[in-house]
């Protein structure tokens, strides 16, 4: 009799697939997603600035019940459940739900950005040359300088007169408003510079942006002005808007591309828009933190901030003390007798989430890409332990255990999520607020939806990620 044959049962081996999210998701969640996304898309066509960004996310707080916290008188201590918002100049935004244990214990946090990569116009922007007046520009944040050219833009910003008035301008993206362009070289008289390195034929003085070509008519002329095409500008100005030309020394004039943010595809499984970067974290970040469900245990908080893509200094940027003061003002409205060291503990046992964007896998540029290790479009939101260049140098690198926290929670949620790097280790790398705000000792690690083409003047992220960035933040703020 021959032996009785072991039923060997096959072990089994999780391996771990990175694969895009659509077969995860209920019929009810694919519908949440499309009226989701529908409504980002308005987000980002509206929000061309860090200013609109920070304008439209305030709205959508003071609609879910956030109050002013400098307008709640200071004797009152608020209670659980109370919404707050703090205001940094009108471009970074706090919001926060008063958790029901004391401020101490840490606050659960998300902080998205919201300026993005543009043209500013110079304080003295307005110049002519031959007939063609332009505004000249100083590129603000990291782009690449020949995607600006030939592209229709749109002109925003703010004005104080010389009385302090403030004038707000917005011209490029109403159906009947003009736009303007950076003009570029005809391919038959552009036989040299094809050969040059690209850093010398697009240099950043060069980005002029054509506002006008016609000189001003007769009876308006003036004999101290000889450029008159500048000049008819001027009057133009002054009549519409009632502005002098020493008034944009007082100003903040952005140019930015010219209109609306669009589904991308046959299947409409994409976003192509201005500003994705930061503005489709930003907008998950407030819309999460308004649909989250509950009284907290440990205090909800939110921000909205400016700068990042200049090194976040300034004033509104996530360098100075903005964040460290909005929580300070917590604990002094929360408890009855203030104290410095709460203030630190509150911020040392914080967790947070600081939702930025990570690029995408392009196969189209594989080379720079480490494809395990890069995200993928529409495999879901990205965790991004480290970014960092060459060496993980200037990257604030999330603990494991915050990791394995994180993870559970998205898991728990149903969160299609991922990991990502950024690019071939000698070849990526990039920064974030995360850093800024690990100094206090709070676990923080970046999460965020991928992009292709990031920093370009249209970006593309996939409208499943662009969903899940809302569910992950969601699910984070209400695992507590
Ligand atoms: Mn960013
Ligand atoms: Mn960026």
């Amino acid at each position: 009799m021959a032996p009785k044959k072991e039923n060997k049962k096959k072990e089994s081996v999780k391996v771990w697939k990175r694969e895009q999210g659509w077969d995860k998701l209920s019929k009810k969640e694919l519908a949440e997603l499309d009226a989701y996304c529908r409504e980002y898309v308005d987000f980002i066509t509206f929000a061309k600035t860090e200013r609109l960004a920070h304008d439209r996310g305030l709205e959508m707080a003071i609609a879910a019940g956030f109050q002013n916290l400098d307008e709640i008188p200071e004797g009152k201590l608020l209670k659980p459940g109370t919404k707050v918002y703090r205001s940094c100049h009108g471009k970074t935004l706090f919001l926060a739900q008063i958790g029901k244990q004391p401020l101490e214990k840490g606050l659960i946090m998300v902080g998205a950005h919201i300026d993005s990569p543009r043209l500013d116009a110079k304080p003295n922007p307005i110049c002519q040359d031959d007939s063609i007046a332009y505004i000249d520009t100083h590129y603000y944040g990291g782009i690449k300088k020949y995607q600006w050219y030939t592209l229709p833009l749109a002109i925003y910003g703010v004005v104080f007169k010389r009385n302090g008035e403030r004038v707000d301008i917005a011209i490029g993206d109403k159906p009947d408003d003009p736009v303007f362009n950076i003009s570029d070289l005809l391919p038959h008289l552009d036989h040299d510079r094809p050969n040059q390195p690209l850093s010398k034929v697009f240099n950043g003085e060069a980005l002029n942006v054509i506002i006008a070509s016609r000189p001003v008519d007769k009876e308006d002329d003036c004999k101290e002005v000889s450029e008159k095409t500048k000049l008819r500008v001027l009057k133009y100005l002054e009549k519409k808007y009632g502005i002098e030309e020493e008034d944009f020394a007082s100003a903040e004039i952005e140019i930015v591309p010219a209109g609306s943010a669009r589904f991308m595809g046959l299947d409409r499984s994409m976003v192509l828009g201005y500003g994705q970067d930061d503005r489709v974290c930003a907008f998950g970040t407030v819309k999460g933190i308004v649909d989250a469900q509950g009284i907290p245990n440990r205090t909800r908080a939110a921000v909205i901030c400016d700068k990042e893509e200049i090194g976040s200094y300034g004033s509104t940027g996530m360098d100075s003390t903005f964040i460290e003061n909005s929580v300070a003002e917590l604990v002094a409205r929360t408890c009855k007798s203030y104290s410095e060291i709460a203030v630190r503990r509150a911020l040392e046992n914080s967790m947070m989430l600081s939702s930025d964007v990570n690029s995408l896998h392009d196969p189209l540029f594989a080379d720079v890409s480490s494809p395990h290790n890069m995200a993928k479009i529409n495999c879901g939101i990205v965790l991004t332990k480290y970014t960092g260049a060459r060496g993980k140098g200037g990257s604030s690198d999330a603990n494991a255990e915050f990791m394995s926290q994180v993870r559970t929670i998205f898991n728990n949620a149903g969160v299609v999520w991922q990991v990502g790097e950024l690019g071939k280790v000698d070849v990526g790398g990039g920064g974030t607020i995360a850093h800024l705000l690990a100094r206090y000792g709070m676990d923080v690690v970046d999460c965020g939806v991928g992009l292709l083409s990031m920093h370009a003047p249209h970006e593309i992220a996939g409208t499943l990620d662009i969903y899940m960035a809302y569910r992950a933040y969601k699910a984070f703020y209400e695992a507590d």
